[in-house]
């Protein structure tokens, strides 16, 4: 079986179906954003492959929904054992594969990974409740039951994290799943293969199928035998997917982009709103929560500017395993080449530069500068469509009513962050912005109880908590005659 070595580790690039490795002809080819460096050469998936994958699925599945809950759990919580175990090792694969900050992965993303699994498992385990109550004397149970088999296709952001937090809840509820990583960044949901397998998850309870989106991507979300897909990644992906659904009637969970607003007003603490609007770069932009729309109230737009360009300036980009990095690289070039598509456009429709605006040439074609945009013409395409790259625009408001309606004219709705020393302001301005996550005075505080997901067409549906069991289950009444 084929294996690549990445930073010292063997990453195994075949598929995992039925516990097994298995080959399929065709290949496609990993690349490091770091340097351009091929990683491996992974098994291409297709048709055939997404079909036996959801076979082995399955067929593990009328064992694994018998499976008490308390084992269920119990295993689960074995894969974060040997996530945290392996926590060095799967931070310095991913970032060899997405090109995300090192430090980020051992100290954020892997941990979060972990976590995962034990929340969910401990969900399940602690928290859902079966609601019981009767009508005329008969008793009426509530129960959560497993859908079967699920189809989980996830972006190369946050590769492991972003899969994990489908897998999780998919496995704890009783299902069985495939998972289609993305093709830019296959690395660490093979090592999650052998994960699982030396946690002792019977052979098809979860499985992946490496490969391109159009293919084996395609393949799986048309499979009749599919009871459920969860999808993170583009809008015009998800409705590619959410037309193949329609052909069985599979249910989606989507969760999409955006093109969240940041709302700094007068009376906010400037150095806070700096930091947050500063924090945007996280992830060299690849974030689908990131506020690119900053929004400063006139009285202080000036200063905010100011500070904020410096702050810009002060971002140190380069090479994402050392720990004085602040900027990695983005994606793959062909995403330098849309983003830099963006800022060229945006240009051209009279956007002002006031930092970055290009590639970073001396560090190589992955790399962007760090981007500040001003004065775009109201309707522009940057301030209508996600860039996912890092770069930034900036609108002046003159009211609040102003700064609600220019922070609500998108047609996404995923998440904003509103920075203002009056609760009674963040109060009225939070309840009328349309978005999944609304942070006051923060940024980026996720807590697993939470609903997540998007409004509008940054998504369908929302996971997180019993809305991921919601999801991922056929809730059952069952009545009782007394
Ligand atoms: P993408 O839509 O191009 O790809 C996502 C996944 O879909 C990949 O695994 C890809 O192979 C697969 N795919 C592509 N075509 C397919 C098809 N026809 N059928 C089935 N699968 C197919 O997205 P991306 O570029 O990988 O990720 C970036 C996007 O993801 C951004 O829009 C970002 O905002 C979004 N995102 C959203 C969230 C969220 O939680 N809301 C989180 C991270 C990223």
């Amino acid at each position: 079986m084929p294996v690549a070595t990445v930073s010292g580790t063997p990453v195994d690039t075949g598929h995992w179906i039925g516990g097994e490795r298995v080959e399929s002809a065709g290949r496609f080819t990993s690349f490091s954003p770091i340097d351009g460096r091929a990683l491996g050469e992974f098994c291409r998936g297709g048709p055939a492959e997404a079909d036996s994958a959801v076979r082995a699925a399955a067929a593990a599945f009328g064992q694994w929904r018998r499976t008490s809950p308390a084992r269920r759990a119990e295993l689960l919580h074995r894969i974060a054992d040997e996530v945290e175990r392996r926590t060095p090792e799967l931070a310095a694969v991913e970032t060899e594969d997405n090109g995300a900050l090192l430090r980020s992965h051992l100290r954020g993303v892997m941990p979060r990974v972990a976590h995962n699994f034990r929340f969910f498992a401990d969900w399940l385990t602690g928290e859902l409740r079966h609601p019981e109550f009767d009508t005329r004397g008969h008793r009426n149970r509530v129960s959560w039951d497993p859908a079967g088999v699920c189809a989980l296709i996830t972006p190369w952001n946050a590769p492991l994290m972003l899969a994990s937090w489908k897998i999780a809840p998919a496995l704890a509820a009783g299902n069985t799943v495939v998972l289609k990583p993305a093709e830019w960044s296959p690395m660490t949901a093979s090592l999650l293969a052998d994960i699982t397998a030396g946690a002792g998850l019977p052979d098809g309870v979860f499985n992946v199928v490496q490969g391109l989106g159009p293919e084996a991507g395609a393949a799986l979300c048309a499979h009749p035998d599919v009871r459920r897909i969860s999808f993170t990644g583009s809008e015009p992906t998800a409705r590619r997917i959410a037309a193949a659904a329609a052909g069985n009637l599979t249910p989606v969970s989507m969760e999409l982009g955006g093109k969240s607003p940041l709302l700094v007003f007068s009376d906010a603490d400037l150095d806070l709103a700096v930091d947050l609007a500063a924090e945007q770069f996280d992830n060299a932009g690849q974030v689908c929560l990131a506020a690119t729309r900053i929004l400063v109230h006139s009285p202080v737009a000036a200063e905010f500017t100011e500070r904020l360009r410096a702050a810009v300036r002060g971002l140190r980009q380069g090479d994402p395993r050392q720990p004085e990095t602040g900027l990695g690289p983005n994606i793959h070039p062909d995403h330098v080449a849309r983003v830099d598509g963006f800022v060229r456009r945006a240009v051209a429709e009279g956007a002002e530069v006031l930092e970055g605006g290009g590639p970073n040439a001396d560090l190589g074609g992955t790399y962007y500068r760090p981007t500040l945009l001003a004065n775009a013409p109201a309707g522009a395409e940057i301030l209508r469509e996600e860039v996912f790259g890092p770069v930034l625009t900036l609108e002046e408001f003159g009211s609040e009513d102003e700064g609600v309606a220019l922070a609500d004219n998108t047609r996404f709705g995923l998440a904003a962050t509103v920075v203002t020393g009056d609760p009674a302001r963040a109060e009225r301005v939070s309840a009328a912005l349309t978005a999944g996550t609304v942070w006051v005075n923060c940024f980026f505080v996720r807590d697993l109880r939470a609903p997540f997901g998007g409004s509008r067409r940054s998504g369908v549906g929302r996971e997180g908590g019993t809305w991921s069991f919601d999801f991922f289950c056929d809730v059952k009444n069952t009545v009782t005659s007394p």
